[in-house]
């Protein structure tokens, strides 16, 4: 069932609380908590806009780190209250709390249109537990709750689904905001029923992880293409030696299982044929060479695709007419474990200018895309890493079943 969006509200005049993703990564630097990458924030900016032009009075609420219901204060969200003044171009008003009279007064002064960031709601242990009474304290001053925090809707907390509760008790409105729109579109619509061929390519570290989403996919995808560590699950489940590479031995009869599935089904399941092998020596990766045996030598790792696999896999995204991308090909913090990616990365980009649909299913990949300056040629990047995959698998997202349907 669809759900509200704020383009189906009247919001002049409304007290709209706002949930969003501002969990940014940070860093210390001359005494002061610096912002490193902005994307969340700047991807929040079509769902301010449209509220502003509303002339909603917008309160916004979020969570950074695990501050675990206490106030600590290189977790405080003030630094985005500043970085989003400047990408909006309006001041942004900032309470030192996120209830109670701080807050309160806070949301009284709000004009119409202007924009109010709360401090983070994670300094309260009630967010996580979604305890009742917080929820009640987060929506007694607010009239309508939009949530565009789809990176958090995965988890039941008071600022994603307790509030919402409140507020659709009392007979008001809860909608998704744009951003969380598009990510429901593509990570939901777009794939129920894909243009074919439907490629997708999973990497990163565990199987078990990923086996849910593997196995919901089998049942759309024509090929699916393995990389990162998890290969090495697959390759134990075939009977391989896999040396001293990131594996996970209790998870190959499920990794047997999605092997067995493939078959019947007619998917393409693809593994790598070569991979790049290193080994740790006193903390440095020693020799990196390419490894073209199906079996790693003892005491050696598995650390990235190989070059035979990085062109196999690009033939195959060549084809596409929808993508589906999530995790890296190797240890690509590493440079010279990079090159896997890379290649997955540039054969996506250019499929989508040759008319594919590419959806990438948030973390190291989108991480990936933007180190190498590939992020606008891709269709959607999704900004949700645990809420995307469990969104692929299929479930119902909590922060999702209680927005207002259509
Ligand atoms: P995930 O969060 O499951 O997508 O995993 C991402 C992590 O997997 C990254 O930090 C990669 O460094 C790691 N990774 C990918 N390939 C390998 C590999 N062959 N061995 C060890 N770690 C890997």
């Amino acid at each position: 069932m669809a759900k509200l969006s704020v383009n189906d509200l009247n919001l002049q005049g409304q007290r709209v609380f706002t949930r969003v993703d501002y969990n940014v990564p940070m860093e210390e630097s001359g005494g002061a908590m610096v912002i490193n990458d902005d994307t969340r924030i700047r991807a929040t900016l079509p769902t301010l806009e449209a509220l502003r032009a509303q002339g909603a009075r917008i309160v916004l609420a979020a969570h950074l780190g695990r501050p675990k219901g206490k106030r600590v204060a290189s977790m405080s969200l003030r630094p985005v209250a500043d970085k989003l003044a400047e990408l909006t171009g309006h001041p942004v008003a900032f309470a030192d709390d996120c209830v109670g009279d701080a807050a309160a007064a806070a949301i009284n002064n709000l004009q119409d249109g202007e924009l109010l960031l709360l401090e983070n709601i994670r300094y309260h242990a009630g967010e996580e537990a979604n305890d009742s009474a917080f929820a009640e304290q987060l929506a007694a001053h607010a009239d309508v709750f939009v949530n565009d925090a789809f990176g958090a809707a995965h988890r039941a907390h008071a600022s994603t689904v307790g509030i919402a509760e409140v507020i659709t008790a009392r007979g008001g409105q809860c909608a998704a905001g744009l951003l969380m729109e598009r990510e429901l579109q593509f990570l939901g619509a777009e794939l129920e029923v894909p243009d074919q061929p439907f490629v997708v390519i999973l990497g990163g570290a565990k199987v078990s992880d990923k086996i849910k989403v593997i196995d919901r996919l089998l049942e759309k995808a024509n090929t699916i293409l393995i990389g990162g560590a998890m290969a090495y699950t697959f390759k134990l489940a075939l009977g391989k030696s896999v040396g001293n590479s990131l594996v996970e031995p209790d998870k190959v009869d499920i990794a047997q299982a999605a092997l067995d599935k493939a078959a019947e089904r007619g998917v393409e399941f693809l593994l790598p044929s070569d991979n790049l092998i290193s080994q740790m020596t006193n903390g440095v990766w020693a020799d990196p060479e390419v490894n073209d045996a199906e079996d790693i030598p003892d005491s050696r790792e598995g650390v990235d695709i190989g070059p035979a696999t990085a062109a196999r896999y690009a033939e195959a995204i060549t084809g596409a007419k929808t993508i589906l991308w999530n995790g890296p090909m190797g240890i690509f913090e590493d440079a010279r474990f990079a090159k896997g990616t890379l290649a997955v990365a540039k054969a996506v980009a250019a499929a989508t200018v040759a008319g594919a649909i590419s959806i990438i299913g948030g973390g190291d990949s989108v991480k990936a895309l933007n180190q190498n300056g590939l992020a606008e040629q891709v269709t959607f990047m999704s900004t949700g890493g645990g809420a995307s995959l469990k969104f692929l698998e299929g479930k119902e997202l909590p922060g999702v079943a209680v927005l207002t349907d259509k």
